[in-house]
Formats: C-alpha cells, sequence, structure tokens
C-alpha cells in the first residue's frame, strides 16, 4: 500500500475524488487522489507521500479544463491557512489560495490601491501568479513583490522575485511541480471611495461584457500579437457556434459557455474546430490560454 493511500485510509487525502465542482466549467472527471492541505504540516505531509504520482496544482480551477477521464495522478488544492489576506504597510500578503476579488476588496478597504483590477478575476493568487493573470490594464507582474514557491519534486522552499519568473503575457517559468504557498504585493496608498468606485465600475464593465464565472473559464485563447482572438472568432460570424453542450457566447466571442450536461470533450472539440476555421479563414493559428488537463481523444 502507498503512502498516499495509507493517508486515504486515515481520511487525509480523498480517493477517486470528483473534480468538476473545482472548476468554474463544472465537468470533468475524477483525481485519483485529492489532497486538500490546509497549512504549511498537511502540505509537507502530502509532498513526502506523493512517490512518483503525476501532481495538479489545482487552484480556483478558473482556467482549466479536466477531462472526463479524470486525472490519474495526485491533485494538490490549498485551503485554510493559504486563503489568508492581510494588510501590513503598504504590501498586501496572501496564501497561494487567496481569492483574488477578496484582495481586491480587502486592499481597497485597508486604504490601498494598485490590485483593483483582480476584482474581475475569479482566480486565487497561486493561478494568477502562474499565468500571470490581467485585465482592466494591469497585470500581476507588475504589483508582485516576492513569492514562496514549494517544489512537490524535491520539498524545497524558495523565495523568488518577478524576474526569477520570466513572466510575460500569460506566461512565467513556474513548473507544475511548483506550487506558489504565499505571496507579496506592493501596493499604493489609495482613496477608499475612489478604490470602491473603481472596483465597482470593473464589476459593471465585467457584466456587460463577459458571461459570469460559471460554465465558462474565461478567455478560451491567447490574443495573437496586436489582435484579439474575440474579435477573430466574431468577425467569422462565429458567436453562437457550438459543439455538443458548449457554445461561442454571444456576448464574448473569445468565451465558450457550457450548458450543466456539457462534456470537456465537447469543449475540446469545439476549440480544435474553431482554431480550425480561424486558421483557414485568416491563416492566424490561435492557440489556446486555458489549459487542458488529463487525457483528450
Ligand atoms: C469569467 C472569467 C473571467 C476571467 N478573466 C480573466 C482576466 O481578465 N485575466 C486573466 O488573466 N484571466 C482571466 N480568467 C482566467 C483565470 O481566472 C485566471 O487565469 C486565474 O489566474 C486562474 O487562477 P485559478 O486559481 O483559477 O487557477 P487554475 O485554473 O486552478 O489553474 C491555472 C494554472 O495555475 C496553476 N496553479 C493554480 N494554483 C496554483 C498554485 N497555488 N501554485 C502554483 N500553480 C498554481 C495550475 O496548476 C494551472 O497550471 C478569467 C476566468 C473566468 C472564468
Amino acid at each position: 500500500m502507498s503512502h498516499l493511500d495509507r493517508l486515504v485510509e486515515q481520511g487525509a487525502v480523498a480517493g477517486d475524488a470528483e473534480l468538476g465542482l473545482l472548476t468554474t466549467y463544472r465537468f470533468g472527471g475524477p483525481a485519483r487522489y485529492l489532497a486538500e492541505p490546509a497549512n504549511r504540516e498537511e502540505l509537507d505531509a502530502v509532498i513526502a507521500a506523493r512517490a512518483d504520482e503525476s501532481v495538479l496544482v489545482l487552484g480556483r480551477g478558473s482556467n482549466l479544463v479536466i477531462s472526463d477521464a479524470g486525472f490519474d495522478g495526485l491533485v494538490i488544492h490549498l485551503t485554510g491557512d493559504f486563503e489568508r489576506v492581510t494588510v501590513a504597510g503598504n504590501t498586501v500578503e496572501a496564501g497561494g489560495a487567496a481569492w483574488l476579488p477578496t484582495l481586491a476588496r480587502q486592499s481597497v478597504e485597508a486604504g490601498r490601491s494598485g490590485l483593483e483590477f483582480y476584482v474581475g478575476i475569479p482566480g486565487s493568487v497561486g493561478g494568477a501568479i502562474r499565468q500571470n493573470a490581467g485585465g482592466h490594464g494591469s497585470e500581476t507582474r507588475e504589483w508582485l513583490e516576492t513569492v514562496e514557491i514549494v517544489s512537490v519534486d524535491d520539498g524545497e522552499s524558495l523565495t523568488l522575485e518577478p524576474d526569477d519568473l520570466d513572466m510575460s503575457y500569460r506566461h512565467t517559468n513556474l513548473r507544475p511541480d511548483q506550487i506558489v504557498t504565499e505571496a507579496r504585493f506592493r501596493t499604493r496608498p489609495g482613496d477608499i471611495s475612489q478604490g470602491r468606485e473603481l472596483i465597482a465600475s470593473i464589476v459593471r464593465w465585467r457584466k456587460e461584457h463577459q458571461p459570469p464565472a460559471m460554465y465558462n473559464a474565461g478567455s478560451v485563447f491567447r490574443n495573437p500579437s496586436g489582435d484579439s482572438a474575440g474579435r477573430i472568432i466574431d468577425s467569422l460570424g462565429l458567436k453562437g457556434f457550438s459543439v455538443g453542450g458548449v457554445r461561442v457566447s454571444e456576448k464574448h466571442a473569445n468565451f465558450f459557455v457550457a450548458t450543466s450536461d456539457a462534456t470537456a470533450s465537447d469543449l475540446h472539440r469545439l476549440v480544435a474546430r474553431i482554431a480550425e476555421i480561424v486558421a483557414d479563414e485568416t491563416g492566424i493559428h490561435l492557440q489556446p490560454e486555458i489549459q487542458f488537463v488529463g487525457e483528450f481523444g
């Protein structure tokens, strides 16, 4: 019996665990193992028990798609202490699982400015750092001061700065075995009522221009240089185009929205079909921004 199976027996790790509800798309199969450590000690115990299982670090699942067959390995989903947000002077400290809209609102309420853009991004601090998430003219790289990383491969902890992470448009050099456990963001002094107004205007803009954070994972394709994937897809009249239970949103052509009985395979086929049509019609080869995890046909 493996160490992980022993943790399953003790109830510290779940076996054959559903993942769909931990993602914004809500579909996909189970994980062989699902660990939800609530503090560093529990995380270290999971890392020590991991052996040679493949690892997926799952944040809020707002940028990834789990295959219908699931993930044949260990999923690590940080919870508890890793969700905290603390404002200390100019710096906002947050655990790797902190919810970005909370980070935005808490820093505004503490009289800090800069992180408001996170109110529109329904992910975690770890996912935002991994993806260099951004929007409304800001991105993670500009505000990140330092980040604590733990490697699942060797248990080693590191403190890194943005320059170490090679951050660019939706890219860092973080490896899949590296977990963001904590981060510090620099902020500017801010006026609370102006901050609240900015937050409200971002929320309003999102409601008007994008579907809500349910049954989709935000932008499907990366924007090609100097253009927008949504504009290109829309220009080809593809809003409403569907495969199975997933269709190109009428509100934003780079968001693909699912029905509650859709499958990950429907989405995967739709993404391939739209990329093919765009390449045939325009010569542009769109690259997915969302990440597909596990086996796809
Ligand atoms: C409605 C909607 C709007 C969106 N708008 C935007 C936007 O404006 N800008 C934008 O950039 N994105 C946007 N997104 C996409 C998504 O919210 C971001 O990419 C977000 O940063 C992903 O965070 P997550 O915690 O959900 O990551 P997940 O989807 O769980 O994971 C994404 C990647 O990050 C890794 N990861 C997650 N947590 C950690 C961790 N603790 N340590 C190390 N790696 C980790 C995962 O392994 C995976 O590789 C949107 C999504 C939705 C649904």
